[in-house]
């Protein structure tokens, strides 16, 4: 928990958001600004800034980060159509809110990437 932190904020019901999924250790909601028909952010409720405060010892978490990707992607639809699902690490990423966060989207093609 970091006390000036947008996402905490959302975790501890200050802030609010429309969640699509949520258990212990996660919290998936709509992102504000969608940049696709479906556009769901995903959080470890661990307060972690971004992939660089990944550690091994994060990986029972990241499972489950991951095991609520694919429910987003149920309870939104888009399971079959597929998503990406995209993390920002840092300024040349444009990494907006300093709290590890998971962009799931889809619902329309996306383009390739890579
Ligand atoms: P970043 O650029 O850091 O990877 O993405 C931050 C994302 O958080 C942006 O897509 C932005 O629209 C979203 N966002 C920022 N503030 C809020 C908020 O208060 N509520 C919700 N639901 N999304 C937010
Ligand atoms: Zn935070």
């Amino acid at each position: 928990m970091s006390t000036d932190c947008i996402f905490c904020k959302i975790i501890g019901g200050q802030i609010p958001a429309t969640k699509v999924y949520e258990n212990d250790h996660v919290l998936a909601f709509h992102d504000i600004q969608p940049q696709a028909p479906v556009h769901v952010l995903v959080i470890p409720k661990q307060h972690l800034v971004s992939v660089n405060d990944l550690h091994a010892e994060h990986s029972e978490m990241l499972g489950h980060l991951f095991a609520a990707v694919q429910q987003v992607a149920q309870a939104t639809g888009i399971v079959e159509t597929g998503y990406r699902t995209v993390t920002n690490t840092g300024k040349d990423a444009g990494q907006v809110v300093p709290h590890l966060h998971f962009h799931v989207m889809g619902g329309k093609s996306l383009g390739h990437l890579g």
